[in-house]
């Protein structure tokens, strides 16, 4: 019996969307236009009314909110020692120094505390990333934000449809940047978005988005500052209004799939390989601590094994100051133990809405056989 082989991640893009994207390529506009508008609408109303621009990526988005932000040379910005690469870049692109703190082991996630030990005199805003859908403590965050006179740019990546005590992220708070990457929790492909409080960043989000222009009543343009070029098109943006409409779905299925994947492996592995679940937790990854030990077989040599099972892992994510450029800007991993033990033993098992329980079993079997008895 041979399977198909089963990725960790794979987009669904329903044939309703595909229609959409087809009328939209018909029809004769398809940079920025009507449908990014409607998608920037339909994220403010699911958000709560909350300002919301699109752009190309998250990347693009926080380095342009960062900037919005007054981030710049000689300024700091807390990063998680755990997170994708992108977090900390955006920071050291704009000039600024990204400051690790470690994360907690079984959630990935950075505490309050770990980030006011961070704090300078240069620290400007905190950067807690909600790994793999699962909220960082907000009220705490926003706390310290508040008493330190900080601003909080969530790295919202991972945690579209993800709630901090019934309330969506990026529905409050600063600003949240959300990424609609195509292995996301909803995709433009690629894209992203921000949610944010201040209507004052408006415009220098939409000057940086789109080459610096202001246009007067006249349709003249003028240039006011070096803009950059990051708008999103109106292909890409009925991309994800099909996906948008599809998101609390995709995410009870997410969920239901994790459970699984607890239940199913729960008695035989110790509970600390397991993520930590909780509630309003958007399921974007299932990462599991590999019990490299028991298996007695190196990463590397798991991954092909399970390959040759016909399954697919990921690697969600090196630790960042164990990066080459981190080590040169003077971080040490060994500062960081909880993010290089899971950059080290990490594995994402796949998860994604149109995988079915028996998919998930057949994970498990395939993991629980690689296991001495
Ligand atoms: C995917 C991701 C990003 C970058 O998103 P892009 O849209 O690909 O730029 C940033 N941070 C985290 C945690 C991510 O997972």
């Amino acid at each position: 019996m041979n399977l198909p082989f089963l990725p960790f991640t794979r987009p669904a893009i329903d044939e309703e969307t595909i229609a959409d994207v087809i009328a939209v390529l018909k029809g004769g506009w398809i940079t920025t236009g009507p449908k990014v508008a409607a998608l920037e609408a339909a994220l403010s109303e699911y958000l709560g009314g909350r300002a919301v621009r699109s752009m190309t990526s998250a990347t693009g988005g926080m380095e342009m909110a960062l900037k919005a932000l007054g981030v710049g040379p000689g300024d700091e910005v807390i990063v998680p020692a755990m997170t994708f690469a992108a977090s900390a870049n955006v920071v050291e692109r704009l000039g600024a120094r990204a400051v690790f703190v470690d994360v907690e082991l079984r959630s990935r996630n950075a505490t309050p505390a770990a980030m006011e030990a961070a704090l300078t005199a240069r620290t400007k805003v905190l950067m807690p990333v909600h790994f793999s859908g699962l909220s960082v403590d907000m009220d705490g965050m926003l706390e310290l934000a508040a008493r330190q006179g900080l601003r909080v740019m969530e790295d919202a990546a991972h945690a579209i449809g993800t709630r901090y005590k019934g309330r969506l992220i990026g529905s409050f708070g600063d600003v949240a940047s959300f990424s609609f990457h195509a292995n996301k929790n909803m995709t433009t492909i690629e894209g992203g978005a921000l949610s944010y409080a201040d209507p004052a960043l408006t415009r220098p989000l939409e000057r940086e988005r789109f080459h610096g222009i202001v246009k007067d009543a006249a349709g003249n343009i003028d240039i006011e500052t070096a803009g950059g070029k990051f708008n999103l098109t109106d292909v890409a943006a009925a991309v994800g209004l099909g996906q948008l409409r599809r998101l609390e779905d995709f995410n009870r299925r997410r969920e239901l799939l994790a459970s699984r994947y607890a239940a199913r492996l729960e008695a035989h592995v110790d509970p600390e390989w397991l993520p930590l679940p909780g509630d309003g937790h958007s399921w974007h990854m299932y990462p599991l601590l590999a019990p490299l030990t028991q298996l007695g077989m190196t990463r590397d040599a798991f991954i092909a094994a399970m390959r040759e099972r016909g399954i697919g892992l990921g690697i969600h994510y090196p630790c960042v100051p164990a990066m080459r450029y981190y080590r040169g800007r003077g971080w040490n991993p060994a500062d960081f133990p909880n993010a290089a033990r899971i950059g080290a033993q990490t594995v994402s098992l796949p998860l994604f809405p149109a995988m079915a329980d028996s998919d998930v079993d057949r994970v498990c079997d395939a993991l629980l056989e690689l296991l001495p008895r």
